[in-house]
């Protein structure tokens, strides 16, 4: 099938039927012959910006990747839809990287995925030439940014290119969203002069929720069990070695979870995503080491059981869920022992103050993130310069917006803090200071005659887990501060003493746990809850067993074969001709040559 529009490509290659925002017009750049910068969030469809292009226009498009998982998940999808696509990487045993080379050279191939170095060794740049070149799309082009988080060196490499190939567009694509990251890469790919594309980086399906940290794994079971049972999805831990008691307590519960982090040999890491990325367990429990380079779209939910470094990590991190547009969440829990863990881990790298400046910011803007009563959405959007426009300040997904906080007025029980801290001499963290305000004679207690204070058992009227809250909300307030540049202590900070005076009032959130509101009746996974009879929920799993075994059957993942959203309009709409079936998202011509047949069959006995 040879599409000769963008609109063509789009619906008989594709099976979609409309372009979004903004992909026409940079498509339409592109085939003119301009270099365009594309900054979209992750799931925005940037792939398809270069991908119709490279299609349309005579010669081979080139794709520059960081990640061989990567390419060959792009390439087998691609496949899928009958685009003449491969990868070379050093993966390739010989003859697969010889028949590669003759499809090349033969011009039988419409995109081509290289690393750069592969694509900037010796003589490859000349072959190129020699085959005609029709664009190159630059992927995760914030790598060229050593301001940004994923600094590869070999990028910068990739400036050659304008002056090799002059009159070859170019497009630079990323989700990184900040202004620095965006600037440094039209220098270093000396892309002046290339159209910018900038959307929003909301990403509307996901749902933000923050929860503070009591029992992590009985709370991690209860939000599985509850709305996510069978889904697929990543549990982030902090350290390795809790990244593996997670792993093994999910196991143990009967989840099919597969630790991931830099301590595992590369073989099993690889294994672990393999499995991850076909379905074969549903949760990766990992460190940060794992996502870049995680394509799958169907993650329904991203868990930080231990709170990210900074709300770019939790955005890059939480950013994996819901690639495919339908609802996905994103769950944290965190205490403040967390937030004093990771102050005290930005202490050891032993850093200039700027840079400890610029962290301290960064911390302090996570742990606002996390106390904050107005909607998650908007201050996680205001951190990256985003402000919505006045009126649209509820996002209506997310837990503040959901279940609007409950505030109480707080100031008697702040100056009982303040003043524990104070008289306790600001140097206990929070454990012993509620010992002191519960009046609990611990030894730590009694061997400093705290038990002697004037403030000591004076907040015996509220429980542990309230004082806990209190004493984070404080330290989100910048009202007390945590000493990261010694043991972690609470420390007095701005304000404090107009509080103790009594001159400023102050609300605080009520806790949502602490409230135990009953839970809302369990719901059913959240992708078949998109469909309204029981019926058209079973006809879905069984479409999606079918997707499972093809899948298997050609070593694929099984998203490549149909999405979920496909799956989810087939069930509802029952095809029962090959001309209903085209119809369909997601069907184009070589899915419907393909597939249309068991599919169709499929329904067609369960209709019966
Ligand atoms: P990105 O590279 O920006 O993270 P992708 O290119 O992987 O996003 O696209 C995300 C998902 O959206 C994919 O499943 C893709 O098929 C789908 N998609 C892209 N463009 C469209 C469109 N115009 N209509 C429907 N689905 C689309
Ligand atoms: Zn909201």
């Amino acid at each position: 099938m040879n599409p000769t529009t963008p609109e063509e490509a789009l619906k008989k290659v594709f099976g979609f039927p409309a372009f979004r925002e903004p992909q026409e017009q940079i498509i339409d750049c592109v085939m003119h012959g301009r270099d365009v910068l594309v900054v979209m969030p992750t799931g925005s469809g940037k792939s398809l910006c270069y991908q119709i292009p490279a299609m349309l226009r005579p010669g081979t498009g080139v794709v520059v990747s960081p990640l061989i998982a990567l390419m060959d998940d792009q390439v087998v999808g691609l496949r899928q839809l009958g685009v003449r696509a491969a990868a070379l990487h050093s993966g390739l045993e010989g003859d697969e990287s010889r028949t590669v080379w003759q499809e090349l050279l033969g011009q039988e191939l419409d995109l081509l995925y290289v690393s750069p170095e592969g694509l900037l060794a010796q003589g490859f740049l000349d072959q190129l030439e020699a085959v005609g070149v029709n664009l190159f799309a630059i992927d995760e082009a914030h790598c060229v940014s050593m301001w940004g988080h994923d600094f590869r060196p070999e990028y910068l490499g990739l400036a050659v290119l304008r002056e090799r190939f002059p009159g070859i567009p170019r497009l630079a694509l990323t989700a990184t969203a900040d202004p620095p990251t965006r600037r440094e890469i039209l220098e270093k790919l000396h892309l002046n002069g290339a159209r910018s594309f900038l959307t929003s980086f909301d990403r509307p399906n996901i749902r933000y929720r923050v929860y503070p940290k009591q029992n992590p794994h009985q709370q991690l079971l209860r939000l599985l069990r509850r709305e996510h049972a069978g889904e697929s999805g990543i549990v982030y831990r902090f350290s390795r070695k809790k990244v593996e008691a997670t792993a093994t307590m999910l196991q143990d519960e009967g989840f099919r979870a597969l630790p991931y982090h830099a301590g595992l040999s590369s073989e099993v890491r690889r294994k672990a995503q393999r499995s991850f990325v076909t379905d074969e367990i549903e949760i990766i429990v990992a460190t940060v080491a794992f996502g870049m380079g995680i394509d799958k779209p169907d993650v329904r939910f991203v868990v930080h059981l231990d709170p990210p470094k900074s709300l770019e990590s939790y955005y890059q991190e939480t950013g994996r869920a819901g690639r495919d547009g339908l609802p996905a969440t994103a769950a944290m829990f965190y205490g403040l022992q967390d937030i004093a863990l990771l102050g005290q881990l930005l202490r050891s790298n032993d850093s200039s103050d700027e840079r400890r400046r610029i962290e301290h910011f960064k911390l302090n803007s996570l742990l606002g993130f996390c106390e904050t009563t107005r909607c998650r959405r908007q201050v996680l959007l205001s951190y990256f310069g985003e402000d919505r426009a006045a009126g649209s300040d509820n996002c209506g997904n997310c837990d503040t917006c959901l279940e609007p906080v409950e505030s109480w007025d707080g100031t008697r029980e702040a100056q009982m803090v303040l003043s524990a801290v104070y008289r306790t001499g600001e140097r206990f963290g929070q454990g012993h200071v509620i010992d002191v305000l519960l009046g609990t004679t611990t030894s730590k207690v009694t061997s400093w005659n705290h038990d002697q204070l004037s403030t000591f058992g004076v907040g015996r009227d509220l429980d542990r887990r309230t004082w806990q809250s209190v004493i984070r909300q404080l330290v989100a307030a910048g009202i007390l501060t945590i000493d990261i540049d010694g043991y972690g202590g609470l420390r007095l900070g701005a304000d404090a003493k107009k509080i103790l005076r009594g001159e400023t009032q102050i609300d605080f959130r009520r806790d949502p746990l602490a409230a135990k509101k009953p839970a809302k009746k369990p719901s059913k996974k959240k992708t078949a809850a998109a469909l309204e009879s029981p019926g058209d929920q079973e006809l879905f799993e069984t479409l999606r067993a079918l997707r499972l075994k093809l899948a298997r059957a050609q070593g694929v993942p099984p998203y490549v074969v149909f999405s979920d959203r496909t799956l989810i309009e087939m069930a509802a709409m029952r095809p029962r001709t090959r001309a209903e079936f085209e119809t369909v998202h997601g069907v184009g011509a070589a899915k419907l040559e393909r597939y249309a047949e068991v599919f169709l069959g499929v329904i067609a006995r369960y209709a019966e």
